[in-house]
């Protein structure tokens, strides 16, 4: 009788301990669910003022600053401000600007200092807290020119294999040979002009159908690879050391065939003729 009562007891305890840990997770749904509903709500009610990617934005400004900017800086040309690819067209440009990298985990907002383990928690950071900052006024998004600067190619979103579209290869064509006339006027200058003929050969001669279309033709800004760095200081420190390895290996075997002919003689000395 006292067995059943205490084995009813433990199945009690048991279910009612099941019960509370499931209302509990329940609970914990209920409030992870209302904050990411919350948020998904801040970030509509914000994404109706801004009809502009941040990610394709980044993407053209690198592009620009690879491709483009060296042989800018090269000639010495100042970019006209009218120049949709001028820094103060770029409406990300403040923000993007204003992120720390601290550590591969670690972003850190430059306006209130609030840190965040990747870059697209800060991105969505500032759609919320900062967007108040961003300048809307005019046409200043760089993603609208991704067309003209093969944003795609570099963000590996859209296979390059994909057929050709005549229609909108004419529109980007169109977009980029614009962009060489408002940005390095022909009759301004020397260096413009040159600049204007290196803008259509490095981005406006791709956007075509027939033949092969090679994607920045001048090539970009080299970056030192840290790793390679690692290796040629590495190789360096290596190096020495190989060699002094080899001397002393070489040194031993000069010695031991020195040894081997003394006892060779003596071995001939001591052979009856
Ligand atoms: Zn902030």
């Amino acid at each position: 009788m006292k067995k059943t009562n205490l084995f009813v007891s433990i199945l009690l305890f048991l279910s009612f301990s099941v019960l509370q840990v499931s209302s509990l997770t329940q609970t914990n749904q209920d409030f992870e669910k209302s904050e990411s509903s919350r948020t998904l709500e801040q970030g509509q009610e914000h994404a109706h003022e801004v009809h502009c990617s941040r990610e394709r934005s980044r993407a053209a400004w690198q592009i620009i600053e690879k491709y483009l900017m060296p042989f800018v800086e090269h000639e010495h040309y100042e970019i006209p401000s009218n120049c949709r690819l001028h820094p103060d067209n770029d409406l990300f440009r403040d923000q993007e600007e204003h992120k720390i990298h601290l550590d591969i985990n670690e972003w850190q907002c430059g306006y209130c200092k609030k840190s965040f383990r990747a870059e697209m928690f800060l991105d969505q950071h500032f759609d919320n807290r900062h967007y108040n900052l961003l300048n809307v006024s005019g046409s200043k998004c760089l993603a609208d020119l991704c067309g003209a600067l093969h944003c795609d190619a570099v963000m590996n979103t859209k296979l390059s294999k994909t057929k050709c579209n005549p229609a909108s290869v004419a529109r980007n064509h169109h977009l980029c040979e614009g962009l060489a006339n408002s940005c390095f006027p022909i009759n301004q200058s020397p260096s413009a002009r040159r600049l204007n003929e290196f803008f259509l050969h490095q981005f406006c001669h791709a956007h075509t159908c027939s033949g092969k279309r090679k994607l920045f033709p001048r090539g970009g800004k080299k970056h030192i690879s840290v790793f390679y760095l690692a290796i040629s200081i590495l190789t360096l420190m290596l190096l020495p050391i190989f060699y002094l390895i080899v001397y002393l290996h070489q040194r031993e075997m000069r010695k031991g065939t020195q040894e081997l002919r003394r006892i060779s003689k003596v071995g001939q000395k001591t052979k009856p003729s």
